[in-house]
């Protein structure tokens, strides 16, 4: 960088702007924005970056960048961004941005077809460019191949997993049915567990791998859905502004006359579990009624009804409902799984009350409502069973040399809450376990030779306030990040190598350090949660404490109170952690840790449930080992660990551009690293002929009769370029880090 050069500058909200230096000092340089001649700003060396000459040009591929930075890449995706050119590459890695409109005909049945067989670069950067070098690559090296979908909620990880999964069963498909119901158990998958957020109407709450398995002649065959992590807290707790799974709105909005009666529903307004987070909406604001009218929806003229005007819950139940029986669920499943959703409902609606006797312990608050009968009779339970599963605890005496007799201990009503929360968290996640289990049933295959995963899960959670599932989640990033790394260090690597350029190391810092402060053996924070939760009294804070003491001095660990971040500044050191994560340092809030960390019911609600008379629900919870081991330890709460069953799970090998949080999604998904990673190697790219074609104007005659690579050989010799600078490929140079554009300078000067 130089005077008079234009550079990008940091900027407040549009990330980066563009400027002239006009001074260079120690540390930091001089800039004049462009926008603002005369006036000047400071601005650290090392967050100005050269820019392109001319910032209106873009690129399909990054690489083909004068310079490759956070800031170019930044722009050149904010330029395609507005031709609505939402696909851009980085070598091997796609880069999409939400539309949030649907652009005609970018996913048509044509674009698919001219996709297939096509390499990747041949055509502008797309999905189905990735799809299709998937199973190219799957074919060719007769290995299975997985597509990574990342990005932060409603960036469109799902949108972009489905048009990978109906390109390939489209493309590579044989049997329609088969094909169809790959794409259709997306419907149910998300009514299930999908809800509306305040940055997403449609949020994954639950993060998924789909395989899609090929036979010997690379056939579609079949397919497989792995899920990870549901967000079980949303079952009984909603946000402001957010909701509860979509099935119980849709269920009480779409059922038919004869379910409504016999599953006891009536509006969302009535239960717990759904009126305490989304606020209602009354259609009196002009702006809800016309989205209301705009909707056509008969739903939607309810007034009072908790209705978000955004969603259209009855028309989504017809949809689903075709859906399931698209894929095969006849009407007895589809009853089963309404029952026990209702049987949820009818759960949070049971409320306690002190009992008023010396004993300390609760009721059951109106009595004479039907709610504990209506739940009881839903998932198959005995009302009195119930009742005093909800409001005791069966315990193992120790005391008066009576060892081992069991005594039932009355609940505070504070505990009853948690106890019925806890349940209708658990009912609901293994009724989620068996939607998935009966997905997988709808495209069985007998054998397959290689399958091509999608992965679809949340990208890297930064929040006012972080608990337990940002920190499963980041931990989750951190590995991906390291995959990711690896991956493209090695696909850099295997491309020098292919063009024969002789260099073979790439320097990058890797986070190594920061997986193993989460997984490592006894020390990683994972195992010392466990340790917390075996204990016989665990706590939150002796937890965070036994972090702490065992990572005094780690890099990557700090107390909240070193924290720079004010919204931090009145945690304790024993309610919380910092980790420097690769995408930035986020505080953990450890409230709630202990408890989140355990998947075990008490004793005396898993056995209800186990000895239910509907065997739906029975069944629901059978090969549970956790039901035969608490009979066992009676009156002890077993342990299963939800970190840990994460841990081992993971082993796998709007209408205007806003730039600002563009970047810091880049920063966040890793693409700022991934541009670090490349910058250790040589990062801009040309193929010969682009070259010869750019400069010929520029060279005599003579030369330019010479066929491209010799007239780039010879044109590098006489311009006396620094060997170091740039390499020859078979097929192309590679230039170090901004020595193209130094190149480009020389040449247009001369
Ligand atoms: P979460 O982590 O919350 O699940 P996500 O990354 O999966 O978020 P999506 O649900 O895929 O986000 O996308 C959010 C919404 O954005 C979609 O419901 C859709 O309306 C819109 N959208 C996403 N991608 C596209 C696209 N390529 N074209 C048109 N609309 C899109
Ligand atoms: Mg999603």
């Amino acid at each position: 960088m130089e005077d008079g050069k234009p550079v990008w500058a940091p900027h407040p909200t549009d990330g980066f702007q563009l400027g002239m230096i006009v001074d260079i000092g120690a540390d930091a340089l001089t800039i004049e924005p462009l926008s603002q001649r005369g006036k000047t700003f400071l601005a650290p060396i090392n967050q100005v970056f050269p820019a392109e000459d001319d910032v209106n040009k873009h690129v399909e591929d990054n690489c083909s960048l004068m310079y490759l930075n956070e800031a170019t890449l930044l722009n050149n995706i904010c330029v395609r961004y507005s031709k609505d050119l939402i696909y851009t590459s980085v070598a091997n890695i796609l880069i999409a941005v939400n539309p949030y409109f649907d652009i005609p005909k970018l996913y048509s049945p044509e674009t698919i077809k001219s996709y297939q067989g096509r390499s990747l670069g041949t055509l502008p950067p797309h999905v189905y460019a990735i799809a299709d070098k998937a199973y190219r690559d799957m074919r060719v090296l007769k290995m299975s191949q997985s597509i990574i979908v990342s990005g932060e909620s409603g960036a469109g990880k799902t949108e972009n997993t489905k048009f990978v999964l109906r390109y390939l069963t489209t493309s590579y498909g044989t049997c329609q049915d088969i094909d169809e119901r790959i794409v259709e158990a997306n419907p149910l998958l998300e009514a299930f567990g999908n809800a509306k957020t305040v940055r997403n109407n449609n949020s994954s709450r639950f993060g998924k791998f789909v395989e899609i398995h090929f036979n010997e002649k690379n056939a579609v065959v079949g397919g497989f859905v792995s899920h990870y992590l549901l967000e079980k807290s949303r079952i009984c707790m909603q946000s402001t502004e957010e909701r509860n799974y979509h099935i119980f709105y849709r269920l009480c909005a779409g059922a038919s006359e004869d379910i409504r009666n016999m599953l006891h529903l009536n509006s969302p307004d009535n239960f717990r579990y759904l009126n305490r987070g989304c606020t209602r909406y009354f259609a009196n604001k002009d702006s809800d009624k016309q989205i209301m009218q705009n909707r056509k929806s008969p739903e939607h003229g309810k007034v009072g009804a908790l209705k978000d005007p955004l969603l259209d819950d009855l028309g989504d139940f017809n949809r689903m409902v075709v859906a399931m029986k698209k894929i095969g669920l006849d009407d007895t499943e589809k009853l089963n799984l309404f029952r026990v959703v209702s049987g949820v409902l009818h759960l949070g609606n049971i409320d306690f009350e002190e009992a008023g006797s010396s004993s300390g312990g609760c009721i059951l608050k109106n009595q004479t409502s039907q709610t504990l009968e209506y739940c009881a009779e839903l998932l198959g339970l005995d009302q009195d069973d119930l009742r005093v599963s909800l409001t005791t605890r069966v315990m193992l005496t120790t005391a008066g040399g009576a060892k081992g007799t069991v005594i039932k201990v009355p609940l505070k009503v504070e505990q009853a809450n948690n106890a019925r929360d806890a349940l209708a968290k658990t009912i609901y996640s293994r009724l989620f376990d068996h939607v998935v289990k009966r997905v997988n049933q709808c495209f069985p295959f007998d054998t397959s030779s290689n399958f091509i995963g999608v992965l679809d899960i949340a990208g890297f959670e930064y929040f006012e306030h972080n608990s337990f599932e940002q920190f499963c989640i980041n931990y989750c990033n951190e590995k991906l990040q390291q995959f990711f790394n690896e991956r493209i260090l090695k696909e850099e690597q295997e491309l020098y190598q292919k063009e024969g350029l002789g260099v073979n190391e790439v320097h990058y810092v890797d986070n190594q350090d920061c997986i193993d402060l989460v997984e490592a053996k006894l020390v990683g924070i994972l195992d010392i949660l466990d340790e917390e939760n075996r204990l016989p009294q665990p706590s939150d804070q002796h937890f965070a404490e036994a972090v702490h003491s065992k990572h005094k001095d780690h890099f990557r660990l700090t107390v909240p109170r070193k924290s720079k971040l004010t919204i931090h500044r009145n945690l304790r050191d024993d309610e919380g952690f910092i980790i420097r994560h690769f995408a930035g340092a986020v505080c953990y809030e450890t409230t709630q840790f202990v408890e989140k960390n355990n998947d075990a019911l008490h004793m005396s609600l898993e056995s209800l449930v186990c000895e239910s008379k509907d065997k739906f629900v029975r069944d629901l919870f059978e090969n549970n080992s956790n039901s035969k081991d608490s009979k066992q330890k009676a009156g002890k709460l077993s342990f299963i660990s939800v970190g840990n069953k994460f841990k081992v799970n993971l082993s796998f090998s709007n209408t205007f551009c806003q730039r600002a949080q563009i970047l810091s999604q880049l920063q966040c998904s890793g693409m700022v690293s991934v541009l670090d990673l490349m910058q250790g190697g040589f990062p801009s790219r040309a193929p010969f002929h682009e070259l010869y074609n750019m400069y010929k104007q520029y060279m005599p005659n003579k030369l330019t009769r010479l066929d491209p690579r010799l007239f780039c050989k010879a044109l590098f010799k006489a311009l006396g370029l620094n060997k170091n600078d740039y390499k020859f490929g078979l097929t192309r140079v590679f230039f170090r880090p901004g020595k193209f554009a130094e190149f480009d300078q020389i040449m247009k000067s001369d």
